[in-house]
């Protein structure tokens, strides 16, 4: 049977995030709206308004910053209107933070972190235990119920639908009155994918010894067109930005190929990677626990071992050093 589904779609200024396309595949078939945020995101709202039937956007700039009380005020706003069965979002940073007190604030439910659903039958799959074990779980019938997906979990793509009408969206949220205050961002420049929704990413651990060194990670990263990231090691001991920390207290992700060097496979370092497609670990030492998660180990120095991946994935890939 057709739900009405809402989608949290996501820009990075102009471009819609490939994220929120595996959710508009997710709901395939279904009575689909998405809501996206974002003055520069005129872009995204054409791109996604070809898979939807209606995308409203909120284009007021002060949006363009993420606000915990205006987006969820926005939102409800949204769902109000459109009264959603099921309100579908990514679990990133901003999926994290709203969805679970927008489901709060309508006494719902919500599933987090799925990697699997099937939106039909109301059935979800979701890691446990730092993805030990994963749980199977449907929910009770509930007129609401919140959604988020892992990026990447399904590799889906949708299908077009002709074209969905784009609706901007004013609010009606008082800012001044908040007492939450934006103050200021501070943002990494890259042109690297974000670590998320990145399907390649080369990660370097403690071994790397400094930030210099960590410029093989980056290079390997981007022969493959990929993301960098970093043990929490690495990470504290200077030798990359806390950005590209993966684990139990950085960033979970999710890619086709993660490649881990000089990492030791730590407990909190594999919560944010072990539902990687295909992994790859080079270590010098062949008992390091890395290897009994790895579907390919190199044993191996990294500072071999990694320039020559990087020297073959170049010339497989036709790109310049
Ligand atoms: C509450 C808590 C939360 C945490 N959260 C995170 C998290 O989010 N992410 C995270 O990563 N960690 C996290 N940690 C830390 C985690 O326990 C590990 O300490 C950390 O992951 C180790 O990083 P590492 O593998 O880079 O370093 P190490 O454990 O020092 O391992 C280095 C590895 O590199 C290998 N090596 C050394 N030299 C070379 C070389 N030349 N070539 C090839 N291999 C080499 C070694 O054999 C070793 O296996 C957390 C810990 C706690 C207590």
């Amino acid at each position: 049977m057709s739900k009405k589904i809402l989608i949290l779609a996501e820009a990075r200024g102009a471009e819609l995030k490939k994220s929120s396309l595996e959710l508009a595949a997710a709901a395939k078939g279904m009575d689909i709206s998405a809501v996206i945020f974002g003055s520069q995101a005129k872009k995204a709202t054409e791109d996604l308004a070809k898979y939807v039937k209606e995308v409203h956007w909120i284009k007021d700039a002060q949006y363009d910053h993420y606000h915990p009380d205006a987006y969820a005020s926005a939102l409800s706003q949204v769902i109000d209107e459109f009264k959603p069965e099921i309100i579908l979002g990514n679990s990133s940073s901003l999926g994290k933070d709203v969805l679970p007190a927008l489901a709060a604030h309508y006494d719902s439910t919500i599933v987090a972190d799925c990697t699997f659903l099937d939106l039909s039958q109301m059935t979800f799959q979701r890691p446990f235990y730092s993805g030990k074990a994963i749980g199977e779980i449907s929910t009770e019938p509930l007129p609401m119920v919140f959604v988020s997906l892992r990026p990447n979990s399904l590799g889906l793509l949708p299908a077009e639908i002709g074209s969905g009408q784009v609706k901007e969206l004013s609010t009606n949220f008082d800012f001044s009155a908040s007492a939450i205050k934006f103050i200021e961002s501070t943002q990494a420049k890259s042109d690297r994918p974000d670590l998320t929704e990145a399907t390649v990413i080369v990660s370097g651990g403690r071994s790397l010894k400094s930030r210099d060194n960590f410029k093989l990670i980056f290079e390997c990263a981007d022969a493959f067109g990929g993301a960098a990231g970093a043990s929490r090691a690495a990470v504290d001991e200077g030798l990359a930005d806390h950005d590209m920390q993966v684990g139990q207290t950085g960033k979970t992700v999710n890619p086709s190929l993660y490649v881990a060097c000089g990492i030791s496979g730590a407990i909190q370092h594999l919560a944010g990677m072990r539902t990687s497609k295909v992994i790859v670990a080079i270590n010098k030492d062949p008992n390091a626990p890395i290897f009994s998660k790895a579907d390919y180990g190199i044993v191996g120095d990294l500072f071999e071992v990694v320039p020559a991946l990087t020297a073959e994935v170049r010339k497989l890939l036709g790109k310049a050093a």
